[in-house]
């Protein structure tokens, strides 16, 4: 499948079955801890990168095998990017009774004809990291036309208009946005957009750029706390004995390794197979060259 692929463990949704509406690597930033790779190209113009009726050809295949929790539109690259992404998300609410998820850098929710093209998602998760136009440009690398500015302008516009749960992602990065005076400016601007949830997040895969470094947990902790009851740490989720017939779990598996780096434990989790059979399958792939493993921090990731 070109632009469905999964289902996953997402550490937020559940079993989640993705679409990936940008070739890769196609975005609006160029973020230092992202886990796609650099981005090859910047832009800040939606255009239809794949016709919608192939990727609702796609989903309607593949959701006659599994039945996820989420159709999570995200991939290797910006959705709101894509221009026919309302189609996409017209099909799975009109047609499947599926929940929709996006996430979304947010970068282009202030053009309104961005916004309106999403609202029907159940659940939007943008992300805000920094109420700091230089460290905002540090940390995304952002298409010259954007601004921090134009970011907050749209997350506002956003919680005005939409109807489902708003879940803003801060992904933080020890010395760029960690300092005292980073989090109390943060914590304000978030306030004033007013979001349901606050997910805290720090770069646990391996990340684009050396410098972008996680936090520890004490200090996610320390940061969490000042957030309140809507603040949370984004914890691993593991879902036991949940079995899927899978035509072919090699195939399932180089299909998340190719999306993004995974552990053994989460291919265990997602696909419903013991961690014992996974490590086995993951060794045959690499003695066959398909994949190889990446040490990061004490975890072994596994790479297409
Ligand atoms: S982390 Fe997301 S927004 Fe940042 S470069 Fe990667 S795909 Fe784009």
């Amino acid at each position: 499948m070109a632009y469905v692929f999964g289902p996953v463990l997402s550490r937020r949704l559940g079993l989640s079955l993705g679409v990936d509406l940008t070739p890769p690597k196609t975005c609006t930033y160029d973020c230092l801890y992202c886990q796609v790779g650099r981005t090859t190209r910047i832009t800040a113009e939606p255009y239809p990168f794949v016709p919608a009726a192939e990727v609702i050809q796609e989903l309607e295949k593949k959701l006659r095998q599994v039945t996820p929790d989420f159709i999570t539109i995200s991939g290797s690259g910006e959705p709101t990017l894509h221009s026919q992404i309302d189609q996409i998300i017209g099909y799975v609410k009109n047609r499947t009774g599926f929940k929709v998820a996006l996430l979304t850098n947010g970068s282009l929710l202030w053009r309104k004809e961005v916004m309106e093209r999403v609202l029907r998602a159940d659940l939007i998760m943008p992300t805000f990291s920094t109420a700091i136009e230089e460290t905002y440009r540090a940390i995304h690398n952002p298409h010259p036309d954007l601004t921090l500015e134009l970011l907050t302008k749209g997350l506002k516009s956003l919680r005005q208009a939409f109807r489902g749960e708003l879940m803003i992602e801060v992904m933080l990065l020890r010395g760029f946005n960690d300092r005292d005076e980073e989090i109390s400016a943060l914590r304000s601007a978030i306030g004033d957009i007013g979001p349901d949830r606050i997910q805290l997040n720090t770069v646990v895969r391996p990340p684009s750029d050396r410098r972008a470094v996680a936090l520890d947990r004490k200090t996610l902790e320390d940061i969490k706390n000042g957030f309140g009851p809507s603040g949370e740490i984004i914890a691993e989720v593991r879902r036991k004995g949940r079995e899927q017939r899978f035509d072919t779990l090699f195939s399932q598996i180089l299909e998340m390794v190719k999306r993004r780096p995974v552990r053994a434990a989460d291919v265990s989790s997602a696909l419903g197979v013991s961690l014992r059979r996974v490590n086995k399958l993951l060794r045959t792939l690499e003695k066959r060259g398909s994949i190889h493993s990446k040490e990061h921090g004490s975890e072994t990731y596994y790479v297409a």
